[in-house]
């Protein structure tokens, strides 16, 4: 197979994962993308199922992600714009960042959270998919795909959607797993000399078929008219946090971007 990201043809089996070891995932050597072998798999069926409850978008610790992302949007964009969140569930991040002077929208595959969302908050919100909404009036100043990248097979069109989606300067936050995450690493070590195996049910299947770290996101994004800005892991826990702001180790990322060219 060829590395989905470079093209490159240099992979090597990295882990699996499933009862019978079946879903195989390959890193490139060139850019370093692990790339779960699709061969066979039909990913429509292993993505998961839409929401059908409205999570109440002001409980400080169901929307704890959406908080510390906004805290991460104030610390680097001081200076509100035009918003949009891909995929923006109950709404909680773009609540936060109206209340703060953006002027938001949202995107969402559910019309359920959609129509929530619009009623509780006032704000607009398309059910579309990203990679082919076109709105009339792009040119944002930021847009936001938080745990979504991971899931997509295309991840060079999924950036170049966002590219479309944005002025020139304007930035993006993304938000997904860091596959060099320090507890990655170990339970990969562990899994090889036969001292860790997680167990899956035979049902089970895998929802990501791309895993990023810093290398190849950079490759990604660079490849697709943006220079990464912000690299830096997190967690929920607020000592481990702390931890993995200063020290990239952790296994969710959060990235700040910015477009520097428009692609062709
Ligand atoms: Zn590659």
């Amino acid at each position: 197979m060829k590395c989905r990201l470079c093209g490159g043809n240099d992979l090597s089996l990295y882990y699996t994962q499933g009862s019978e070891d079946q879903f195989r995932f390959y890193k490139c050597s060139r850019c370093e993308l692990v790339n779960l072998d699709l061969t066979g798999l039909n990913l429509i069926e292993h993505q998961e199922k839409y929401a059908t409850e409205y999570l109440d978008p002001d409980d400080p610790f169901i929307n704890r992600g959406s908080l510390a992302s906004y805290q991460f949007i104030r610390r680097h964009l001081p200076k509100p714009g035009r918003f949009l969140d891909v995929g923006c569930g109950n709404g909680a991040l773009l609540a936060a960042a109206q209340r703060e002077g953006w002027n938001v929208r949202g995107l969402e595959l559910s019309e359920f959270l959609a129509q929530n969302v619009r009623e509780r908050f006032g704000v607009e919100v398309d059910v579309s998919d990203f990679l082919t909404w076109r709105p009339t009036d792009s040119g944002f100043d930021l847009v936001s795909l938080r745990h979504v990248l991971e899931h997509l097979p295309n991840s060079l069109g999924a950036m170049g959607s966002i590219n479309q989606l944005l002025r020139m300067g304007g930035h993006a936050l993304l938000e997904f797993p860091n596959i060099e995450g320090i507890s990655f690493n170990v339970k990969r070590s562990l899994a090889k000399v036969g001292l860790h195996k997680k167990r899956y049910a035979d049902s089970w299947r895998p929802g990501h078929c791309n895993e990023f770290s810093r290398n190849s996101f950079r490759y990604l994004a660079e490849e697709t008219g943006f220079s990464v800005k912000v690299w830096e892991t997190y967690a929920y826990s607020p000592i481990k946090n702390f931890l993995y702001n200063h020290i990239p180790i952790g296994t969710k990322a959060r990235v700040l971007i910015e477009k520097i060219e428009t692609l062709p």
